[in-house]
C-alpha cells in the first residue's frame, strides 16, 4: 500500500486536506466565544455568505448534517411533515434525524432521473387540514443532487408551488457553488425563492469542518438555539470561520477543474470494455462496473494508490487534492484492470 499522501482519493470530496494558505489563515484568525456572538471570524463568514445568497442572516455549523437539522426544526413543529426526495441527503443520509430528534415526519417522493421532484408529485402529496394527516409543512430540495444540477426554472416553480401552497422551503446547498459553477450563474440566483439554504465548506470549498445555514432573523433566530441543544454551539470557533473565509476567496473559481476533470474521467473510462459512465455535470462521475468484479477493481486500484468505494455503480468525485495528473493515474488503475 502506498502512503496515504501518494493517493489519489476518489471516495469524497470530504477528504480534502487544508493547503497551507488555508492553515496560515486559520493560525492567523482573530476569535471570541462564539455562544456568546464574540467571535468576529465567525460573524464576518456568516455576514459575508449572507450578503453573497441574498440573505438577512447566517449561522455557523459545525457539520451539514447538523445545519439542515436546525433547518427542519426551526421551519417544523413536532408532528408536521416534510417533503423530500428519495435521494436526499437530509432523508436518506442525516440517520433519520428529522424523525428522531425533531419528530417531524419525512415525506418521501421520487427523485426524477435529472435529480428533481415532479412537481404533480409534490402537489399530490401536500395534505389537506384534516386531522387524520400530519401538517405539511415544508417542501426540502437538494442543489446538487448525486452531481445533478437543478435548473434555476425548476427550483423557481418548485418554490412558487411551495408558496402557494402555504409551505417553506429549505435548500440543502452543500455543493451549491459546485451548481453554481455548471450554470454559471451567481448563488443568488440558484437560492432565490427559498426560505434558507445550507452550504458546506468542508466538500470541494477543502475546509476542514463547517456549513453555514443562511435565512431571515426570525428563522436564524430559532436555528441558534436548536444549534445550541443539539450541540453544535463553539466557542472560539474562528479558525473554522477563518478556513471558511479563505475557501471563499480561493477555492471557488478553481471548481470548474474539478468538473473537467470528472468529464476527462468519464470519456476515459466510458471506453473501457464492461463499463459504462453516466453523463457527468459536475464533479461526480457514477461507473457500472460488473458487480462480481468491484471488490477486486478496489482491491487492484488500492494496490496502484486509487482509493475508491467498492460498489456496482461506484461514485467517483473529483476534488482540489486530485489534479489532472492524480485523473490520468486514476484512468491507468482502471485500464489496468479491465484491458
Ligand atoms: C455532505 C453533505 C451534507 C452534510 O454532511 P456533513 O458531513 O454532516 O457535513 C448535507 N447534504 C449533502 C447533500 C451533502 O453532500
Amino acid at each position: 500500500m502506498r502512503p496515504y499522501s501518494e493517493c489519489v482519493d476518489l471516495r469524497s470530496d470530504t477528504v480534502t486536506r487544508p493547503v497551507s494558505g488555508m492553515r496560515a489563515a486559520m493560525a492567523a484568525a482573530d476569535v471570541g466565544d462564539d455562544v456568546f456572538g464574540d467571535d468576529p471570524s465567525v460573524n464576518a463568514l456568516q455576514s459575508q455568505l449572507a450578503a453573497q445568497f441574498g440573505f438577512a442572516a447566517g449561522l455557523f455549523f459545525p457539520s451539514g448534517t447538523q445545519a439542515n437539522l436546525a433547518a427542519l426544526m426551526s421551519h417544523c413543529q413536532r408532528g408536521d411533515e416534510f417533503i423530500v426526495g428519495q435521494e436526499a441527503h437530509t432523508y436518506r443520509y442525516e440517520g433519520g434525524g428529522a424523525a428522531v430528534l425533531g419528530s417531524i415526519q419525512p415525506q418521501p417522493i421520487a427523485n426524477a432521473p435529472d435529480g428533481s421532484l415532479d412537481l404533480a408529485a409534490i402537489e399530490s402529496a401536500i395534505k389537506p387540514d384534516d386531522a387524520h394527516f400530519a401538517i405539511t409543512r415544508l417542501l426540502a430540495l437538494e442543489n446538487t443532487i448525486g452531481g445533478k444540477v437543478l435548473s434555476t426554472q425548476y427550483t423557481q416553480a418548485a418554490t412558487r408551488l411551495a408558496q402557494s401552497r402555504g409551505l417553506r422551503t429549505h435548500l440543502d446547498g452543500a455543493r451549491i457553488f459546485n451548481a453554481s459553477t455548471a450554470l454559471n450563474q451567481p448563488v443568488n440566483v440558484l437560492c432565490a425563492g427559498f426560505d434558507s439554504v445550507s452550504v458546506c465548506l468542508s466538500k470541494g470549498l477543502g475546509t476542514p469542518a463547517g456549513s453555514v445555514l443562511l435565512g431571515d432573523e426570525q428563522f436564524i433566530h430559532r436555528a441558534r438555539r436548536l444549534r445550541k441543544m443539539l450541540g453544535g454551539g463553539m466557542r472560539q470557533a474562528g479558525v473554522l470561520a477563518a478556513a471558511g473565509l479563505y475557501a471563499l476567496s480561493h477555492h471557488v473559481e478553481r471548481l470548474a477543474e474539478d468538473h473537467a476533470n470528472a468529464a476527462h474521467l468519464a470519456a476515459a473510462l466510458d471506453a473501457l470494455p464492461g463499463v459504462r459512465v453516466e453523463p457527468v455535470q459536475t464533479n461526480m462521475v457514477f461507473v457500472h462496473v460488473p458487480a462480481e468484479q468491484c471488490h477486486a477493481l478496489a482491491a487492484h486500484l488500492a494496490e496502484v494508490g486509487v482509493l475508491i468505494l467498492p460498489g456496482a455503480r461506484l461514485r467517483l468525485v473529483t476534488h482540489l487534492d486530485i489534479d489532472r495528473h492524480g485523473i490520468d493515474r486514476a484512468i491507468d488503475g482502471f485500464r489496468g484492470f479491465f484491458c
